[in-house]
């Protein structure tokens, strides 16, 4: 063979920055090893695709079984990231199984999707191969019928065949490695047959990272090197979409390499193009370790024999794979929540994990509340154990960080902002406002703390007042933000007032006489009660509550009440609003009018006495008065000698005020005519009388 490569060349060697153990891949093979420490146990199938960690496992005591019937030793079996059916995990139950469930948080969300949407009635595709044991596990999470299609003609012929299937509500997702490209035309295609569709993007981002990288790199390579297990689909379609661009190796290890067929590749390149610049490319697939890709970059080195290229492998590929150190900002891709964490992928080597107490500053708050599975967020890196390949990152610090922008810029701009009062301190309480904890003292949150000159509180009552707030959505100006120390204070009172202060403007300026507003009784004195109006009160006279003669407001409303009310004056200036709440279909005077007249003869209750008379009621709401002279034939001093309170009497009504509203009774005029119709009934004294006139 003859090699064109001389030293006057430049020979890049290229590594993919994606290449390697996937999150779901890293956290099963961590568990595996977690249990290969513990003393061992099985695999329910190969752990991944990839011969070499299979072997390492079974090395270390782990070993793969198709069955559970295959399970010798009472040791836990480890679901795989490809995760398995429902039966399978019944199984494990009913044979009293332990087991480790490592099924990747992206293919449990599948399952999740299709046991909730079969449960409703659709039916599910899937676009995969159907042999593939997560296709085959997300198959046996379906509760209806469910299809399997690899190709455009397997879908057109499903159309065909299955015309029911498709039309019955119907989910389509695919297996999460499947290729981007394809799954958009399958999607085409099925959108064409089905009306009644839901698709999920199922592709695992992972994946798709992959596949992008590969073709990118493919496009700018003399030849790429795709490392992973055979049987592992996604470094076969790694490898297919690699072929498009230049000659592609795919290889399981260094070994299955042939320095001539390589040499030979790149001679041809050099000497059929004329290029300077050799550029190598390698990538691997999700479940390809690391020492494979190492090996492989080794090897590709060694037969290019580039001196610049006699370095550290690892100190390559470390500058490949993206680094993180404690306080770094990572951009992280939530892949699953439970009850005491979000797992994030941060798109490095590490699993990570954010507890519970730092995705948010809500103290109690669930994981699931703060994140979902999808969620791109910001976070920092709080501590890194390489060994295990776990990094601890907090959401909670970085939006801590960005809220105290925030509430900086809230404080120079007097911007009311919102929070929630999670805790109760010494002397205030603390609302967790955009992620940052700002201080509130108790003199600024609105809780009332007695009159001026008052004794001062002591501590219990005052704490007592603050627990109220505990849980409550507040809002509050920032008055003091001290970045350095990351202090922040704040003010409920103030934005209270600025509120109050802009309703009272508003009202001053729509008020007039005759609005009707609807407001709530906040104090009551002897003579009246003040209504809250929206920021101002009125107040409504105890005359203007009712009809009625009253003696005091409480008997007929209460503090806290609604009450409608009219305007009846006011006074800007002095701020003052006099209001009526006597709704005029009541008012008892028509009701008067209507059925009452002058000469009128009716039974009154003596409801006051007088010096000068006394007020008697005709109805509810009209009183009149029987003036001391017209109480009697006698002639009266003390009326309280003729009549009692309480007590119904006749009497005559003798003058209607309209304009007043005032009605004048009187008992004597009735005596009078009494009298006088006696004397024309009595014959004798009808006879004195004819005698008289005889006379
Ligand atoms: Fe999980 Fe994606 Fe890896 Fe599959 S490729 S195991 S879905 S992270």
């Amino acid at each position: 063979m003859t090699c064109f490569l001389n030293k006057n060349m430049n020979i890049n060697i290229i590594t993919a920055k994606t290449a390697g153990f996937c999150f779901g891949v890293k956290r099963a093979v961590s568990e595996a090893e977690k249990l290969a420490e513990a003393g061992g146990g099985y695999t329910l199938g190969q752990l991944i695709h990839n011969p070499f960690v299979i072997k390492d496992l079974e090395n270390k005591g782990v070993y793969a079984v198709d069955s559970l019937d295959e399970i010798k030793e009472n040791k836990p079996v480890i679901i795989r990231s490809h995760g398995v059916a429902q039966r399978v995990y019944d199984e494990l139950i009913r044979q009293n199984i332990d087991y480790i469930d490592a099924t990747c948080p992206k293919v449990v969300k599948i399952h999740k999707i299709v046991e909730e949407e079969s449960g409703k009635g659709a039916n599910v595709l899937i676009a995969g191969d159907p042999s593939h044991p997560e296709v085959k596990g997300i198959v046996g999470h379906c509760l209806t019928k469910a299809a399997v299609v690899n190709s455009a003609e397997d879908i057109e012929n499903l159309a065909k065949n299955e015309a029911s299937f498709v039309q019955n509500p119907l989910i389509f997702l695919s297996q999460t490695t499947g290729k981007l490209s394809k799954w958009i035309e399958y999607k085409k295609i099925v959108k064409k047959h089905c009306t009644n569709l839901k698709i999920f993007d199922t592709i695992c981002r992972a994946t798709t990272c992959r596949q992008n990288e590969a073709e990118e790199l493919a496009s700018n390579c003399d030849l790429m090197i795709v490392v992973g297990g055979r049987k592992s689909s996604n470094t076969a379609k790694l490898a297919e979409i690699c072929q498009k661009h230049c000659k592609t190796f795919f290889a399981e290890s260094a070994e299955e390499l042939s320095a001539d067929e390589i040499m030979a590749v790149l001679s041809d390149r050099v000497s059929k193009k004329q290029v300077r610049d050799i550029n190598i490319g390698i990538t691997a697939g999700a479940s390809t370790p690391y020492g494979k890709i190492k090996e492989v970059h080794r090897y590709m080195s060694e037969i290019t024999k580039n001196d610049e290229m006699d370095i550290d492998f690892m100190a390559e590929v470390d500058k490949t794979f993206k680094r993180v150190y404690i306080g770094n900002r990572v951009k992280a891709y939530v892949v699953a929540v439970n009850n005491t964490e979000a797992i994030v992928d941060i798109g490095t080597k590490h699993s990570g994990y954010i507890p519970a107490d730092e995705l948010t500053a809500t103290p109690g708050t669930l994981p699931k509340d703060a994140v979902k599975p999808g969620d791109e967020i910001e976070c920092v890196v709080t501590s890194i154990n390489d060994q295990d390949g776990i990094v601890y990152l907090s959401k909670k610090r970085v939006d801590a960080a960005a809220g105290l922008e925030k509430l900086a810029e809230a404080c120079t701009s007097n911007t009311t902002v919102t929070g929630v009062v999670t805790n109760v301190v010494k002397g205030g309480v603390i609302v967790s406002c955009e992620g940052t904890r700002v201080f509130v003292p108790a003199s600024h949150t609105g809780i009332s703390r007695g009159r001026r000159g008052e004794q001062p509180e002591n501590p219990e009552e005052l704490a007592k007042k603050l627990e109220a707030l505990l849980k409550k959505e507040v809002k509050l100006k920032i008055i003091e933000v001290s970045e350095g120390r990351g202090k922040v204070v704040g003010s409920i009172r103030n934005a209270a007032k600025e509120e109050s202060d802009a309703l009272k403007e508003k009202f001053w300026s729509e008020i007039e006489v005759g609005k009707r507003y609807v407001g709530e009784v906040k104090s009551m004195e002897s003579y009246g009660v003040f209504v809250d109006l929206g920021g101002v009160d009125g107040m409504v006279h105890s005359s203007e509550l009712t009809w009625n003669r009253i003696k005091h407001p409480k008997e007929v409303v209460s503090v806290g009440d609604k009450l409608e009310v009219y305007v009846k004056s006011y006074d800007p200036e002095k701020k003052r609003v006099s209001l009526g709440a006597k709704n005029p279909d009541d008012n008892p005077w028509t009701k008067f009018l209507a059925e009452f007249a002058v000469d009128d003869v009716v039974k009154v209750q003596i409801v006051s006495i007088t010096p000068f008379g006394a007020f008697a009621q005709i109805i509810p709401g009209v009183d009149g008065l029987i003036h001391i002279s017209q109480i009697s034939l006698d002639r009266v001093t003390n009326v309280a000698q003729y009549l009692t309170v309480g007590q119904v009497v006749e009497a005559k009504i003798t003058e209607i005020d309209q304009e007043k509203n005032r009605v004048s009774l009187s008992i004597k005029e009735l005596l009078e005519e009494q009298a006088a119709d006696s004397d024309e009934n009595d014959p004798e004294e009808a006879d004195e009388e004819t005698v008289s006139e005889e006379e």
